[in-house]
């Protein structure tokens, strides 16, 4: 009852709005389609809530805050001639959104290593750190994780033991922290390799992400880093029954699909998608597509975590054009995952944590999200003719950070929509930091499929993990 008042209301201030402003155009339009679509509350979907899926999609764009996803909205509208700020990502339709707390157990702003491990494994621990159990003694969960191992299993284990197949996908190194809380433990996400290990955690039988890849029961993983692990480790890996190992486009356009499959296409993380040649490296879509091609006709249901990895290095360095494009990415990415899973599949599509990425400014509608502010005109429409003016006197981008490399003082050349607009540009700090920082606001999720409902409201992140973790044990 209630909502069909709430309907009924919202129905007559549109009616309202309209009959007023039916002259006022295309702002007006877009402005009635947002209220019609919000006259359903967001956590009333079509799937029965006690359903579980057979399989779990999860999209993680490391660093993909909310404003990251604004702004990727209006680069993905205006990059395909559309009106940028009406347009519309793949997962907005997605049936429940939630809001997620990110903090780690130790830190107010996260990492990527902690927020994972409360994503995958459902429980949050200290930055840094990889599916290890938080302790304020770094000794003590080095004890936990390589003496005792102790540590609790992983989303890979456990969906293993429930009888289901797994998949790792990510554009950065497979051993990256995100990634890696897929199916291995490190107190510290920097032991990646063998040869990164701290003396004293070697001493204690700790072992790099690497190897403990290699060890885990997945049935594809794709990703770059391939110098993380050596080439004995690969080659015997390899030559296992079952298994193949591809470094290259040509190698996994060509792999059997029913093998074990582990793709290593460079020697780091992988291109941003604005640099990737398609002849050498797979897009994040073409690895989600095949992963969901080879894991569907096993019948086993399957878990799939596919990480757009670099929107976060982009961010790192204030380069918002490569941010914009690697989020472009996941969206395609999310495009072909609702094309190619049934029904009986939840996806949810999430960020790890945000960054200090910021729009603002007053730009006129329709201005390049990547240029100078232009205010709208406030007699003649449109844009005006002068670019909006900063207490120096110099113009300056809608889009920016709250830290980072890029302080601009007096001496500072006058910027140019040219110059903001190229690939390579890096965006405007305020606090001069070498690296550009994460940020600690909340991040989104959206969910679409069987139990997405369990997905609202505003959630610590940790009971992301709890939930997959109920789903794939049922
Ligand atoms: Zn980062």
């Amino acid at each position: 009852m209630t909502l069909k008042i709430r309907q009924f209301q919202s129905l007559l201030s549109l009616l309202f709005l309209t009959s007023i402003f039916s002259v006022s155009g295309c702002q007006l339009e877009n402005a009635s389609k947002v209220n019609s679509a919000n006259t359903l509350p967001l956590n009333e979907v079509k799937y029965d809530s006690d359903s579980a899926p057979k399989n779990i999609i999860i999209f993680i764009g490391d660093g993909m805050g909310i404003s990251t996803i604004t702004a990727g909205r209006i680069f993905d509208g205006q990059s395909k001639g559309l009106k940028g700020e009406a347009h519309s990502l793949a997962f907005e339709d997605f049936d429940t959104l939630a809001l997620i707390k990110t903090y780690n157990t130790n830190a107010q702003v996260p990492d990527s290593a902690g927020t994972a491990t409360a994503i995958l494994s459902g429980y949050k621990t200290n930055i840094g750190a990889v599916n290890v159990r938080p302790n304020e003694s770094v000794t003590k969960m080095v004890v936990e994780s390589c003496v005792l191992k102790n540590s609790p299993p992983t989303l890979t284990e456990r969906a293993k033991t429930a009888g289901l197949s797994v998949g790792i996908i990510s554009t950065a190194r497979i051993t990256h922290a995100t990634p890696a809380a897929m199916y291995g433990h490190s107190v510290d996400r920097g032991w990646e390799a063998d040869a990164d290990l701290d003396p004293r955690a070697a001493k204690a039988r700790c072992k790099g992400l690497a190897s403990q890849l290699l060890e885990a029961p997945f049935d594809i993983s794709l990703g770059g880093g391939r110098e993380k692990f050596t080439p004995e480790q690969l080659i015997a890996w390899d030559v296992k029954p079952g298994h193949i190992y591809v470094k290259d486009a040509a190698g996994f356009r060509n792999a059997p699909k029913d093998k074990t499959l582990l793709g290593l296409f460079t020697p780091s993380h992988m291109s941003y998608e604005a640099d990737r040649d398609n002849a050498l490296e797979p897009s994040l879509a073409e690895m989600t597509g095949v992963a969901i091609d080879a894991l569907t006709p096993r019948d086993t249901g399957y878990v799939l975590m596919v990480e757009a990895g670099r929107v976060d290095h982009a961010h790192h360095d204030t380069n918002a054009f490569r941010a914009l494009t690697d989020m472009q990415a996941l969206n395609e990415a999310v495009k072909i995952a609702k094309e190619k899973a049934g029904d009986d599949t939840l996806i949810l599509v999430t960020a790890d944590h945000s960054h200090v990425f910021t729009m603002g400014g007053y730009p006129v509608r329709g201005n390049p999200i990547l240029g100078l502010v232009r205010n709208p005109d406030p007699e003649e429409g449109g844009a005006a003719k002068e670019y909006a003016k900063a207490n120096d006197g110099k113009p300056y981008t809608t889009l920016g950070y709250h830290n980072g490399p890029n302080v601009r003082d007096a001496n500072s050349p006058v910027l140019t929509d040219n110059s903001v607009q190229a690939a390579d540009f890096r965006q405007q700090s305020a606090v001069g930091l070498s690296d550009e920082t994460h940020g600690g606001e909340d991040v989104a999720l959206f969910a679409t499929g069987p139990s997405a409902n369990r997905f609202s409201g505003v959630m610590e992140q940790n009971e992301i993990g709890e939930i997959i973790g109920e789903l794939i044990a049922k």
